[in-house]
Formats: C-alpha cells, structure tokens, sequence
C-alpha cells in the first residue's frame, strides 16, 4: 500500500457478549504510514476491538476491510499472511526458550507451513530461513546482540520488543499493539516511540491501544477514543486531549 492510502476499514462494528455491548457501531479508518492510537478507559472496548480487526474475534454486526477486501470469516492466520501482525495485551513470550527462538516460533506460526509440520519436522533449510528472519527482525527493533539470551532474563521493555520482532516477521503492512507502552519505564517507552516512528517511516501503519495519554500524545498522527464501547470522538493529538468528552472520561470533570 502506499501513504495515505486506507489499510483498515471498520465501518458500522457492533460486538455483543450477551446483553454487553463491548462495541458499538464503530467506524475507524487506518491508512498506510500513519500512527492511530485507541485510547479509553479500562473496558472501553478497546481489545476487543483489536481482537475483531485481527480476526481473533468476528463482530456481531458491521464489517472489517484490509486492504480492500472483507475479511468475513478469516482466521487470525489468514489476516497475518496477508499482512497484518498483531501484539497482545499481555506478553506472551516463552521465558526459558531463548529471545531468538522466541521470534522464529512466531515467524514460523505465521507463515505457510503449519503448527502441526512444526510440532513434527522442519527442514534444515526451512529453520535456517526462520533463524535468519528471526535475527535480522530482532537488528530492526534493536534487540540483534541479546538474541541468544532466555527471553524470561529481559527487562519487560525489551521483552515487548521481542514481540514487536515476531510480530515483524513476514513484512507485515499493519501492525497492532495492544498496550505496548504498559508497564514500561520512562527510558524503555522512549525507546518504543523511536522504534514505532522508524516503522512508520518505513511505511507501516501502526494501530495501537494506550492507556497512557502522554506516550500517545507526543507519538501519534491521529487519536481515536472510545467510552464504554463506543467512539466518542477522534482528531489530532491537541484537539482530541481539550474535547470537553476526553476529559469527562479521563478526568471525571
Ligand atoms: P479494554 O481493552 O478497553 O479494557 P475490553 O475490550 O477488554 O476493554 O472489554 C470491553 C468489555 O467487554 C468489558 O466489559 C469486558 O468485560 C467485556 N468482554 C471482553 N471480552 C469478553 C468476552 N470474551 N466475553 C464477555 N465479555 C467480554
Ligand atoms: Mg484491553
């Protein structure tokens, strides 16, 4: 895709949990080389949101385009062959297995080849290509000299960048992060911020739920914020953070 050009289309998403409506009738739109971040109180909606745009959940109702296309019943592999990779709110990296194998395990999930082949055999050349994939994904987020460290001994700044690497392998044109900056201390989301503006230049779109309001606002091109599932309102950074909504939903005033 090139800039500017619309990568993610939500148009009219409604997710009902029994009588819960965790989103209602949202539209979004997520275009090739920009940073749009999601933010909103906890249960606002915002996971699962993420979780229909990356197919691990279907709506109720509305539809979700990448790329042009509908993705109506697509499986989260589908959606990541096509190009868009996503993180989880809460890590998910195996502690005692090494950062590298960390990376190739997710890159090897996302390809062609199945969990079953994996789980059996896997040519030489084939992890090769993994290993080698693995590695120059984990140079691109900083992390190439701690490759062969257990991923458990990194800091939580770093472990999010182990994920961010596997999330980056197969070239992805979308990327979703969930809470990325959670947890991190000033130094590690400064570092964060700098890798995210790299991938942006690079021409990723990047889609990305926040809690923390002064990463967000320092970082992205366009905020979108939700309340009780649905979306309020959205805008640049400045206008979104003085909406008179913004700040009932934040600031209670
Ligand atoms: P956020 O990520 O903004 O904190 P979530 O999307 O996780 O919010 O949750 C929104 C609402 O939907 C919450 O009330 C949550 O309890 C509910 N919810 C989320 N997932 C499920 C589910 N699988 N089943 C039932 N309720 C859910
Ligand atoms: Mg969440």
């Amino acid at each position: 895709p090139t800039r500017g050009q619309p990568v993610l289309e939500v148009r009219g998403l409604t997710r009902r949990f029994g009588g819960l409506v965790a989103n209602k009738d949202i539209d979004l739109t997520l275009h090739a080389g920009e940073i749009l971040a999601v933010i909103g109180p906890n249960g606002a909606g915002k996971s699962t949101l993420f979780n229909q745009l990356s197919c691990v959940d279907h709506p109720t109702s509305g539809e979700v385009k990448f790329l042009g296309q509908s993705v109506l019943g697509w499986q989260p592999r589908r959606m990541a062959a096509a190009g868009l990779s996503r993180t989880f709110q809460h890590v998910k990296l195996l502690p005692s297995m090494s950062v590298l194998d960390n990376v190739a395990i997710g890159a090897h999930l996302r390809g062609r080849a199945g969990l079953l082949r994996s789980a059996l055999r896997l040519d030489r050349a084939e992890e090769a290509r993994l290993l080698g994939e693995a590695q120059r994904q984990l140079e691109r987020v900083g992390l190439g000299a701690l490759s062969h460290v257990e991923a458990g001994s990194l800091a939580l700044g770093q472990q999010r960048l182990v994920e961010i690497a596997r999330a980056l392998c197969a070239d992805p044109s979308v990327l979703l992060l969930d809470e990325p900056a959670a947890g991190l201390r000033l130094q590690e989301k400064q570092a964060l911020a700098e890798l995210l503006r790299k991938l942006r230049a690079e021409g990723i779109a990047v889609l990305l739920v926040e809690h923390d309001m002064d990463f967000v606002m320092n970082l992205v091109d366009r905020v979108a914020v939700m309340v009780f599932g649905e979306k309020i309102t959205e805008g640049l950074p400045a206008e979104v953070q003085s909406h008179p909504k913004v700040l009932e939903a934040y600031l209670g005033v």
